[in-house]
């Protein structure tokens, strides 16, 4: 079976690894692969999930733009739509048990992976989240008791903080390590990395003029571009320093969304969530809300991303005839990876055609009609 992958960022990435496994010829499309997921944190930390259609999460973007961090510079309107009308609704029972199962996957293949050869950082050292006053350390506690993944957590105190919230199971990653990691693999299992952007034509499953049997949607905000989706981006931006940590863990400031995750040759200091498109760099505000924290020496590189959300956070991954569809994990698309690359491999392969509250939005759409095709 030939199969076209559309976009090598990490859920690309880790389809063509399940894929290949699985002996299908597979083919991945990208300039630049891994270019627009390795500003990410690297934090495997799929527990920490934010169900956006919920009063709460506009509550905590509203408290982000009082802090600055956060801007809404421009949304996809069939986004907002459904964000709207799915607002404070409760996905079935189902789709949590699928996201714990996901996240108990993804968790342990990162770990199987660095077993095997631990040639990108991982560590399980959990990840300390850390809260500036009382109150929303109390909140905090709260949504982690009501939290449908049961996360194991603990509060501790840090100095110069109200608390923290240490969550012991969770790891961590070094992201542009492990593209390379990946890159290595997937040359092993002969696939092919054509760095080209891809032009296709939906319907007739052709890539820049090649003829699949099947073609895989995994470009990210992108992918807008060809289907009727409701997926917009959330900006963020990562910073490469050298320097020194008050802490060796990795840290999650709670009132600025800024991560920070010590790696063996470097710190990666992360944040910013604006639903914007742009390529502005605006992330600088993170050297000023990290003082406390990382002494920074030398800045190595900056980079900036573009989270693929859903109205809900769920991942969106589904099948229309012969075209997989996989987007949308948001935040937590690391998170979610290994889990998300897996479950494409199942409906390309024939395996399963659904997996019910995360396909609704391909299973829904009449036909895999590009909105630009080539
Ligand atoms: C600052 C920041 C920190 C984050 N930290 C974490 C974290 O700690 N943990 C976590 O789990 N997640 C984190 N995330 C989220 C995570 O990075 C994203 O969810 C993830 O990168 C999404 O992966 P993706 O493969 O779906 O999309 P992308 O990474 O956006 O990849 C899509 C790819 O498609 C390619 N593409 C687009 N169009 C075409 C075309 N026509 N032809 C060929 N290729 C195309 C692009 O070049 C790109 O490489 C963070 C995100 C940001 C911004």
């Amino acid at each position: 079976m030939n199969v076209a992958i559309v976009g090598g960022g990490i859920v690309g990435l880790f389809s063509a690894y399940f894929l290949a496994r699985e002996g299908a010829n597979v083919a991945i499309y990208d300039e630049n692969p891994g270019k627009y997921s390795i500003h990410a944190a690297g934090l495997i930390e799929p527990y920490r999930f934010d169900k956006l259609n919920s009063t709460g999460m506009i509550a905590k973007m509203l408290r982000y733009m009082r802090h600055g961090i956060t801007e809404v510079r421009q949304v996809n309107r069939a986004w907002l739509i459904e964000l709207l009308k799915s607002l404070n609704k409760e996905p079935p029972a189902e789709a949590w048990s699928l996201m714990r199962d996901m996240a108990k996957f993804s968790l342990e293949f990162y770990a199987k992976l660095s077993e095997e050869r631990n040639d990108f950082d991982y560590k399980n050292d959990g990840l300390l989240e850390v809260y500036a006053s009382e109150e929303e350390l109390e909140r905090g506690v709260k949504e982690e008791k009501a939290s449908p993944f049961s996360p194991k957590f603990e509060t501790v105190d840090v100095e110069g903080f109200a608390g923290g919230i240490f969550f012991p199971e969770l790891s961590r990653i070094s992201t542009e390590k492990l593209v390379d990691r990946l890159l290595k693999d997937l040359k092993e299992f002969n696939v092919k990395l054509i760095r080209n952007e891809a032009k296709v034509n939906l319907e007739k499953k052709n890539v820049n003029g090649k003829k699949f049997d099947k073609v895989v949607l995994t470009n990210g905000v992108w992918i807008t571009r060809f289907l009727n989706l409701p997926v917009t981006a959330f900006k963020g931006y990562g910073i490469w320093v050298k320097g020194k940590t008050r802490l060796s863990n990795a840290i999650v400031t709670v009132n600025e969304g800024i991560a920070i995750s010590p790696l063996s040759d470097h710190i990666k200091l992360t944040g910013g969530f604006s639903a914007d498109f742009s390529s502005e760099w605006r992330g600088d505000y993170m050297f000023e809300k990290t003082k406390r924290l990382v002494e920074v020496e030398e800045v190595v590189s900056k980079s900036l991303g573009f989270r693929p959300c859903s109205p809900d956070g769920f991942p969106i991954i589904g099948k229309k005839d012969d075209v997989t569809v996989g987007t949308g994990a948001c935040r937590l698309g690391w998170s979610y990876a290994p889990a998300m690359g897996e479950k494409i491999s199942e409906l390309v392969l024939g395996k399963v055609n659904t997996f019910g509250y995360i396909s609704k939005y391909v299973d829904k759409l009449d036909v895999v009609q590009d909105r630009r095709s080539g």
